[in-house]
């Protein structure tokens, strides 16, 4: 029968259902199935019958119907057996299926529930109200159907967006989420997790902790959360992903968090297109080195510190001569290969010239190369102790340029020319300092190429200085330039020698007597401090045991030791060997380290000063307080005195700070055995108060000015055998 025009329920047919929907009425009963036949076909349905569960199968997959309503209890197969196996028939997961079922059995309508029933109806079974209770079950299908498909294509665009959510039910603890979710935990691809905990479970340390307690922390706020994790666990050899998690709290009418809803979502690709971004922007693609616009924000950044550090640093501007022939006559590919192995050597220097200043200072220098486009590259030589310094980082630098290169069959040389500009003196801002550099350089090259220029004058003036009395030194060590002095300690309570230090002098031919002070530092950047070190050790000891045999003599020398000795030289062997060659008793000489080389690497220090001792050779702490004393580590060092710097004893009797400061270092160094000498002791008040606060030993202009080696022996001479030598009396 088809729709009439009188039926009621005709008037609400949707378009879809223009199409007659079938339904598949399965009773034992045949006078069940003839009743329902009439109403439902005159509501409009086209009925199929079938008497068992069997024959329900067969004509389902015959007919494919719209709807099935099911009897229970039936011979051959029972309701329950067929509504499971239309579930598994392809189209039948969703078929709406009524059950008909005898109005006192419970168990029945749960089980037809459970084996996949969308609904049950208690027999007899009203025959009118029937068509509209079908009606009413295909709309809600259609409604199903539809939600069905905007999840797929929910679900569909999640996974091309490559993102998820997820649903956390705080009170049960149930997690609800769509596929995309498991990006985020990829371990629970094969089993995924229905609950909270098992979810945590499946997550790695660190993530696991990460998720967890930000989760924890927008329930208790409430807030929002958001957190990026790394998860591992996914397909063997597949990189790490980068998934951002977001989440947003749903609160009860308490303002209680009940839920926690939503979204992972993968952001690989989208990091990875940022960072190659990022490298564009600021990298050369040809060096790989940072671009202009990088090295204006690093030079911003050492700007900024060095205000803050009081500190220097230098721009070297570097300039490839000629660099366009090479571009003419080999072509652009061999030019941008020499523009790489450029930058490799440049990297180069660099490093090894970090090496050579590490040790000798506590200043770790770190250092910035850029290219600026062309043939331009620019050096940040970062906390440099003099403008100075950064000259022989430039003469490297053109050293290694100046090596031919080879460029696949053809060797190359070119030379370049190198404007340095240093902060403060040059400029305070970055632009000023680039610009400083460039203008530097350009006059280099006016005055010929292949060379350095600094923009300021007076630094460049002092730089060739440095280079020359470099030079110089390297001939005073093999040329006798060189002398020892000695300065007299004397015992305060007493007044009488207890022994002296040696110091060495330089007689420049050209320029007179040069500071220590002026040639010590330059002999430990290049180097020379070795020799020299060893130069005066050796004749300290031989001059101390030429005294000794004088019989008379019977106190000891002390000797300066550099840190760049005491690191990169063998101390141990170089003291045994000075002791060895001059039969000097080990006990008559004293090694003066200052304390800043000891804190540079202490356990390193502790173990060198322990080898020194088991030499029988005494070790004294010079300039204490200098530096950037702690008091808390003297008393692990191997030591057997310290030498309090000159600043704390020149204002003694005035400085109340001062003052405080020896108490306390000689009161410490007294508990720890160790015995305390005062430098640069001038003034009688200086010693009067240095004998009040038991200081041990005094140096200093007041008892004596260091003094060559026969002065030394008459002086001591002269002081006479009582107990009130001749400098006391003359310093009254
Ligand atoms: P230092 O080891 O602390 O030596 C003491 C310095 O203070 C010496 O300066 C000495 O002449 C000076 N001095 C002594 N008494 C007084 C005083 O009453 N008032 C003032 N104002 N100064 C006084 P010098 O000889 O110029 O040496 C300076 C520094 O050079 C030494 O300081 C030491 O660190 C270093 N030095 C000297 N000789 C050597 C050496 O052979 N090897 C090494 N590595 N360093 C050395
Ligand atoms: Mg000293
Ligand atoms: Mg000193």
């Amino acid at each position: 029968m088809h729709a009439g025009e009188d039926n009621p329920l005709a008037s609400e047919e949707t378009a879809a259902s223009v199409v007659q929907s079938v339904v598949l009425h399965v009773d034992d009963d045949m006078s069940s199935l003839i009743m329902a036949e009439g109403t439902l076909e005159d509501a409009g349905f086209a009925v199929v019958h079938a008497s068992n569960g069997r024959e329900a199968l067969d004509r389902y997959q015959e007919h494919q119907p719209d709807f099935v309503i099911m009897d229970a209890e039936m011979p051959v197969m029972d309701g329950f057996e067929a509504i499971r196996r239309i579930r598994q028939l392809p189209g039948g997961e969703h078929v709406p299926i009524l059950m008909t079922t005898g109005l006192d059995d419970l168990d029945s309508i749960t089980r037809a529930y459970d084996e996949g029933a969308t609904d049950f109806v208690t027999k007899p079974v009203n025959f009118f109200i029937l068509p509209h209770r079908v009606q009413y079950m295909l709309r809600s299908k259609v409604t199903a159907d539809e939600l069905r498909a905007s999840q797929e294509k929910l679900d569909k665009a999640q996974r091309i967006a490559k993102m998820g959510n997820w649903e956390w039910d705080i009170e049960s603890g149930a997690l609800n989420f769509s596929h995309g979710f498991l990006l985020a935990i990829p371990a629970a691809e094969s089993a995924p997790p229905s609950t909270w905990s098992e979810c945590l479970h499946l997550l790695a340390e660190p993530e696991r902790s990460m998720f967890e307690q930000a989760a924890l922390r927008a329930v208790r706020k409430p807030d929002r959360l958001s957190i990026e994790l790394s998860p591992s666990g996914g397909t063997a050899g597949q990189k790490p992903r980068t998934i951002v998690l977001e989440g947003e709290p749903q609160l009860d009418a308490n303002g209680k968090c009940t839920h926690l809803m939503g979204t992972v979502q993968d952001v690989t690709e989208h990091r990875e297109a940022q960072a190659q971004i990022h490298n564009l922007a600021y990298f050369d693609i040809t060096t790989g080195l940072p671009n202009r616009a990088r090295l204006l924000q690093l030079l911003g950044a050492a700007v900024q510190r060095a205000d803050q550090n009081n500190s220097k640093f230098a721009v070297l501007f570097v300039d490839l001569d000629h660099f366009k022939q090479v571009n003419d006559t080999l072509g652009h590919d061999a030019g941008d290969l020499l523009l790489q192995m450029v930058s490799e050597r440049i990297t180069d220097v660099l490093r090894s010239s970090d090496l050579l200043t590490r040790g000798s200072e506590e200043n770790t220098e770190t250092h910035t190369i850029a290219r600026l486009g062309g043939d331009e590259f620019v050096v940040l030589l970062d906390a440099i102790r003099r403008p100075e310094d950064s000259a022989r980082v430039a003469q490297r630098l053109a050293g290694v340029i100046r090596e031919p290169f080879h460029l696949d069959d053809n060797e190359v040389s070119i030379s370049s020319t190198i404007g340095i500009s240093v902060f403060p003196a040059d400029g305070t801002d970055s632009a000023t300092l680039l610009k400083h550099a460039d203008v530097a350089m350009y006059h280099a090259k006016e005055r010929g190429r292949d060379g350095y220029q600094f923009y300021s004058r007076g630094i460049h003036e002092r730089a060739l200085q440095r280079f020359s009395l470099e030079k110089d030194l390297k001939r005073a060590i093999g040329h006798g330039e060189l002398d020892l002095v000695f300065q007299p300690k004397v015992e305060i309570a007493t007044g009488r020698i207890s022994g002296c230090e040696a110091l060495v002098r330089w007689l420049h031919p050209e320029r007179g007597p040069v500071s220590p002070c002026e040639f010590i530092p330059l002999a430990e950047d290049t180097g020379l401090i070795l020799p020299l070190g060893q130069w005066v050790l050796a004749r300290a000891c031989r001059q101390m045991q030429q005294w000794h045999q004088l019989g008379d003599i019977g106190f000891g020398i002390a000797v300066n030791c550099s840190a760049v000795q005491f690191t990169r030289g063998d101390m141990e062997k170089e003291l045994d060997t000075a002791l060895k060659d001059s039969g000097l008793a080990p006990h008559l000489l004293e090694v003066e380290l200052t304390e800043s080389l000891l804190m540079h690497d202490i356990n390193a220090g502790i173990a060198s000063l322990q080898r020194m001792k088991a030499l029988g050779v005494k070790v004294s702490i010079d300039d204490f307080g200098a530096g950037f004393s702690s008091l808390s580590y003297l008393k692990r060092l191997p030591a057997d005195k310290l030498k309090i710097d000159q600043c704390f004893v020149k204002d003694l009797d005035s400085d109340a700070g001062d003052k405080a400061i020896v108490v306390a270092v000689t009161k410490l160094s007294h508990d720890l055995g160790l015995t305390v000498v005062a430098e640069g002791v001038e003034t009688r008040e200086q010693f009067g108060a240095l004998r009040e606060l038991a200081c041990d030993e005094a140096q200093g202009y007041l008892i004596s000015k260091p003094l060559a080696a026969d002065a030394l022996i008459a002086w001591v001479r002269e002081q006479g055998q009582d107990d009130d030598p001749r400098w006391l009396a003359d310093a009254a």
